[in-house]
């Protein structure tokens, strides 16, 4: 039933993205004969080409100009930024070449081969691959691994063929800094290319449908950040639609629904930031008998199996969060797997980072989370206000708020606004993992003075026993 082979492997891993080489890599070591097919010329899928790389290249960016502003107000004055697009452009496409260059390398270490097209499932072990040429081979496989993550959505109104429509793939090639951007949805993309964009010289407005920006983050999380873009950004509309999108010569038309936006403004680009779909519903999988869900998510059991015993799926094709480290642990358990280990992805807690200034992470259960599901908890705040070492770097909006199950005392979640956010993030994810409880975390000595000591003053905070200012 399985029609006539062009090879044969025992591993195809379809999608080069962090899961897909992750899952690559891991077989390989274990001894897996293991082949990767990706439809672009260079491993590293989203994140590396056109995702998380770039991105934070391009905040480091906007860091620095917004940095050297800030130092103007305490006696440190620098010109006007001039800014050269080309090299800026040049800069951040180096430190993508490096990455996706280092991945080549290591996959040809591993002798996994790598296969550039576009690939299809023809049967349950066949894939068809097609090059850019038009030329089609068959990849005959024993196990399959489904790494094809997602893809931008798109909205029917929206004019997306026009140039001055830019999803986050166009955006971040920076083609040139519209006068006026409106970046469509508050989500963590939408505000990471806002603060980019603000800082190049755009006047951004954001339009969020949600009552509030970054909606799957606590409204006190989110608060630092909305104020300190609400004084820098021309508008930000809560709580309203984008009915439609019209191409004029003098700018794209954009009309609104909502109680505090205008029934239309224009604009001199939109960037689209409203999601991401799966790309469960492309990949021929029926052909395989593999079940995908309506919204085109592959579903998988905890040791990232599909429906079909032999076939495997990991990242953003398998569900939410569509984030790169999750898509890397599930590779992990699914190359494991397929190599005949009792793996199982087994994570108690996924952090999720908004790169922005300030940033925004959180981990484990949200409070809005806490209250829906009628938990019996408590919290902890440290205010940055009292740190030293925020003061000293000229920021105090921030903020660590630690929660807690109040039988056990142990650490259920964690919240914190402020710049290097994302990094502090990871010793509560650690805490959570272990079962930490408050004394664990207050009674572990923090270097001082660091951003990390918050951590360990908000878990004071919920024992009682804070003293002082840090
Ligand atoms: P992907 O990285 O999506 O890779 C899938 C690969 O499959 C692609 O290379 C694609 O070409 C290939 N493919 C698809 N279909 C086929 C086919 N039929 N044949 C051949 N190849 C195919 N996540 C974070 O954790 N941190 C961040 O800071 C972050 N920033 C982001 C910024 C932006 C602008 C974007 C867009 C995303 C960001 N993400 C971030 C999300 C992150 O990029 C994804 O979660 C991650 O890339 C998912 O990995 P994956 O392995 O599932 O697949």
């Amino acid at each position: 039933a399985d029609g006539p082979e062009d090879r044969h492997v025992g591993l195809l891993v379809l999608g080069a993205g962090p899961g897909g080489y992750t899952a690559a890599f891991r077989a390989a070591d274990l001894g897996v004969e293991t082949l990767v097919v990706d439809a672009r010329d260079t491993l590293g899928g989203v994140c590396l080409n056109v995702g998380c790389i770039p991105s934070k290249a391009l905040l480091h960016a906007a860091k620095v100009i917004s940095e050297t502003k800030e130092m103007a107000e305490h006696g440190i004055r620098f010109g006007e930024p001039t800014i050269d697009l080309d090299e800026l452009r040049s800069w951040k496409d180096s430190v993508v070449t490096k990455l996706v260059g280092g991945l080549a390398g290591l996959a040809k270490q591993r002798k996994v081969t790598t296969v550039q097209g576009t690939g299809r499932f023809v049967s349950p072990h066949r894939v068809e691959v097609t090059t850019a040429d038009g030329s089609t081979t068959t990849i005959g496989f024993d196990h399959a691994i489904v790494a094809a993550g997602s893809e931008p959505v798109r909205l029917p109104f929206v004019p997306h063929d026009d140039p001055r429509v830019l999803d986050s793939t166009s955006a971040l090639e920076l083609a040139e800094v519209p006068a006026r951007l409106l970046v469509l949805g508050g989500g963590i993309i939408g505000l990471e290319m806002a603060t980019v964009y603000a800082e190049l010289g755009s006047r951004i407005t954001v339009v969020e449908l949600m009552d509030q920006i970054i909606p799957g983050a606590d409204k006190d999380l989110v608060k630092p950040l909305a104020k300190h873009i609400g004084a820098r950004y021309e508008n930000i509309y809560l709580s309203t639609k984008c009915t439609n999108v019209e191409a004029t010569d003098d700018g794209l038309k954009v009309s609104f629904d909502g109680a505090k936006a205008p029934e239309s403004d224009t604009f001199d680009a939109v960037l689209v930031a409203v999601g991401r779909t799966p790309n469960g519903k492309v990949l021929g999988l029926d052909a395989a008998g593999v079940a995908v869900t309506d919204r085109g998510f592959v579903e998988v059991d905890n040791q990232q199996r599909t429906n079909v015993e032999h076939v495997f799926a990991i990242g953003d094709v398998v569900g939410q969060p569509m984030l790169a480290h999750k898509a890397v642990h599930e590779g992990k358990v699914a190359a494991e797997v397929v190599a005949g280990k009792n793996s199982a992805f087994d994570a108690r807690v996924i952090p999720s980072v908004a790169y922005t200034d300030p940033e925004v992470a959180w981990v484990g259960v949200t409070e809005n989370e806490a209250k829906a599901q009628g938990l019996s908890y408590g919290s902890g705040t440290f205010p940055w206000a009292a740190s030293g070492r925020s003061l000293s770097l000229g920021r105090s909006e921030g903020s660590t708020k630690l929660l807690f199950d109040t039988e056990t005392d142990r650490i259920i979640g964690a919240g914190i606004v402020g710049p290097a956010a994302g990094d502090l993030i990871t010793e509560a994810a650690l805490a959570i993992e272990l079962g930490a409880d408050a004394a664990d975390i207050g009674l572990t000595i923090h270097p001082h003075p660091t951003l990390s000591e918050t951590v360990g003053m908000a878990a004071e905070a919920f024992e009682g026993t804070l003293t002082d200012l840090y």
